[in-house]
């Protein structure tokens, strides 16, 4: 029998960094909300890599949710060092994190894992906020105001304001806007080492305490440090979207793929084969995807979008910082127009419009550098502008 749960007025769909942030920020200034989560639980797949949270962003957002202690306790500083090297294996940049001595300003944007995030925004929330396993089909306006939601599972919710959070494929986002993400030019494989320090110490020396990168010719590898001792590797190819089917290797048979993509990588630095050698357990291909830079829609009543469903942007380290600041800053828009929700929700999307369109433009620039010829020396340049990779940026970008 379908089951109708109980409605707050306001629903959010989707529990990543940006609708877990909202419902922490909700909840604290006395809204109670539901969020509807497609993962089955909390444990049901593993979160990915790490994120690195800028100050006036993701930090931002934290501190207003007084999860500041919190997040210092999962922070990790050190895992901002970098080392950038061109496809001869030239270190090109370095950049390590002073260890803080007493009394000294917290880092700047320390790295979190993202499971931690996600597990620090989740015990934040009163016990059944998060509604798991309401993997959501669809959304039409309900008869009598608000909106009518259905689950995969058969059963079905209504509140007056619905907020999507539910990432680059959202379900929500049609209801506002045909865009769809367009793919960009290239695509990643993901993988793991697990416990380099105890299976691999030369390799787990070579990456350092944060991220080992190698950029050439129009593609990338990159390895970063996790904090149970993993390390995730991802390397970006330039290829058409259909390229994880059509490029003949077994991503379901992860010894052979790792072999094909070995040879793939043939003349790569020894310490890039090496790591991928290392992996263990599935690779798994991802199309790099964004939606258009600026996209905005008109206001509908009683619904919006927040983080990747309305913005998805290249990933170069800006997206979650975004999804958070959103969550912040319709937050605040509906503290400041007590029940009045229409111009809550006009002020949010007329800031975050402008707000991200500006990330967006960043990414989308960022990106096209790294998968550019020369964007190693482009790369290093953008991290100092003085030093001696430096050169004309916009004019390495392809
Ligand atoms: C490889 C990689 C590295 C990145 N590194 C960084 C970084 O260092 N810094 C940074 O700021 N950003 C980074 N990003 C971007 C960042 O991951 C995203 O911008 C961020 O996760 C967006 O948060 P979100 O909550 O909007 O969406 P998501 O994190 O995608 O969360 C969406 C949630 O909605 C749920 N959901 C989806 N569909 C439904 C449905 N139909 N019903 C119910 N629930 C649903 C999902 O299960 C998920 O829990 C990276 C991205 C990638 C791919």
């Amino acid at each position: 029998m379908p089951r109708t749960a109980p409605a707050t007025e306001i629903g959010i769909v989707g529990g990543g960094p940006a609708g877990l942030t909202l419902a922490r920020l909700l909840t604290v200034r006395g809204t109670p909300v539901t969020v509807h989560e497609r993962d089955a639980g909390p444990d049901a797949r593993t979160q990915g890599g790490t994120l690195d949270l800028r100050p006036d962003t993701g930090q931002r957002a934290l501190r207003a949710a007084g999860l500041t202690e919190a997040f210092a306790r999962h922070a990790r500083p050190e895992g901002q060092d970098m080392l950038l090297y061109d496809r001869s294996g030239t270190l090109l940049y370095r950049e390590d994190t002073p260890d803080p001595a007493p009394g000294d300003a917290p880092s700047p944007q320390p790295e979190i894992d993202r499971a931690d995030l996600r597990t620090l925004l989740l015990g934040s929330l009163p016990p059944g906020t998060v509604r798991w396993g309401h993997a959501l089909r669809d959304a039409a306006p309900a008869p009598g105001g608000g909106w009518r939601l259905r689950f995969d599972d058969g059963s079905t919710a209504e509140h007056r304001i619905l907020i999507g959070a539910d990432g680059a494929r959202s379900r929500l986002r049609p209801l506002l806007t045909p865009a769809e993400p367009h793919h960009l030019g290239v695509n990643s494989v993901e993988g793991t080492v697990p416990a380099i320090d105890r299976t691999h110490p030369d390799l787990a020396a070579a990456v350092g305490r944060g991220t080992y990168w190698v950029i050439g010719d129009g593609d990338s590898f990159a390895a970063q440090r996790c904090t149970d001792g993993r390390v995730r590797i991802g390397l970006s190819l330039r290829g058409p979207a259909d390229w994880p089917t059509t490029c003949g290797i077994p991503f379901d048979r992860p010894a052979e793929a790792r072999a094909a993509l070995l040879e793939l990588f043939a003349d790569w630095p020894p310490t890039c084969r090496a790591l991928l050698a290392a992996s263990e357990g599935e690779l798994t291909p991802r199309p790099f995807t964004a939606l258009p830079v600026g996209l905005r829609w008109p206001h509908r009543p009683g619904l919006t979008l927040l983080g990747d469903a309305a913005h998805l942007m290249p990933p170069v380290g800006l997206g979650a910082n975004a999804a958070m600041r959103d969550a912040l800053e319709l937050a605040d828009a509906l503290a400041a127009h007590p029940g009045d929700r229409g111009s809550a929700l006009r002020a949010y999307e007329d800031e975050m419009f402008a707000r991200t369109a500006e990330d967006a433009a960043r990414s989308d620039r960022m990106i096209r550098l790294i998968h550019s010829p020369g964007g190693a020396r482009g790369v290093a340049a953008f991290f100092a502008p003085d030093g001696p990779a430096a050169g004309d940026l916009e004019s390495s970008v392809a």
